[in-house]
């Protein structure tokens, strides 16, 4: 199953349509793609109106947007762990992403005046489904609603600025990406090993498998829920591959006009234009 955010309201895609969920089932389930999160699981089939839209076309907005709280992953690639000059971690390398930097799978990247060290990063993102606190490995997919795509664009100078500034050089408005789509991960061969690419203006800038988490997802969600509950809607960001700017020799940045592709297999691509924003500071 597949869900999108259309306009504010959760649709099912079925056969390339758009079906709003809360009206296909006669109100039975909530018109609000944070709030389904929790239900996913009840979804089941729902009836295809006439005027169903397609999908094609369609302007869509983050598929959760509204998570209570954002939870991001560092250094969870080996080959991004040696761009970076840092060593392999002997546990995850956490920090948050705020809500508000959220965006949808065409919206802009909005890049304030003066920012010149701006990076990509593709990354799988786990939508959580059910409550938990202290899950076993084990359980860990069962408290995953689905899966998504994600940009976690990056501010190096401010990250960098003193000691580690991870959460605000990675929250400045629309530098969170999200979608197109939540996938149910009973659609995925293998939700362990997803291929995960980004290109920039049609040239492939990462490109690897989620097969290669040093954590594993359910490693991360074990882990995670020994600190906080984790709610239905949340999201994980589950780090980044080899491949992006900061690491490159000599550095590369995004620039106004620049187009990021993010594609996560059984999920699909977003496609982002970078723009100018107003002057920073
Ligand atoms: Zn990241």
């Amino acid at each position: 199953m597949k869900i999108a955010n259309v306009s504010g309201r959760a649709h099912l895609v079925a056969d390339g349509r758009l079906v709003d969920v809360e009206k296909a089932s006669g109100g039975r389930l909530p018109a609000d793609p944070t709030a389904l999160m929790a239900t996913l699981d009840t979804v089941g089939e729902l009836p295809v109106p006439d005027d169903a839209p397609p999908l094609e076309g369609a302007t869509l907005g983050p598929p959760v947007p509204r998570p209570s709280k954002i939870i991001a992953i560092g250094l969870n690639y080996r080959g991004h762990a040696e761009e970076s000059g840092l060593d392999l971690p002997e546990q995850p390398v956490v920090f948050a992403k705020l809500p508000s930097s959220l965006a949808g799978p065409t919206d802009d990247i909005v890049i304030p005046g003066g920012r010149s060290r701006v990076d990509w990063e593709a990354e799988l993102v786990l939508v959580i489904g059910r409550r938990g606190r202290h899950v076993a490995e084990a359980d860990a997919w069962s408290h995953v609603a689905g899966v998504t795509g994600g940009q976690d664009i990056s501010d190096r100078e401010e990250q960098f600025r003193a000691l580690r500034q991870f959460t605000m050089a990675k929250s400045f408005d629309t530098y969170s990406p999200l979608g197109p789509v939540v996938t149910t991960t009973d659609e995925l061969p293998n939700p362990d090993d997803l291929a995960v690419s980004c290109r920039l203006d049609g040239e492939t800038v990462q490109s690897s498998r989620t097969g290669d988490l040093i954590f594993p997802v359910p490693a991360l969600i074990a882990w995670l829920s020994r600190i906080c509950t984790l709610e239905p809607g949340d999201l994980v960001y589950t780090g980044t591959p080899a491949g992006v700017g900061d690491g490159r020799k000599p550095p590369r940045y995004l620039a106004p006009g620049n187009v990021v592709e993010t594609e996560i297999e059984g999920v699909g691509s977003m496609r982002n234009t970078c723009v100018a924003g107003a002057a920073y500071g």
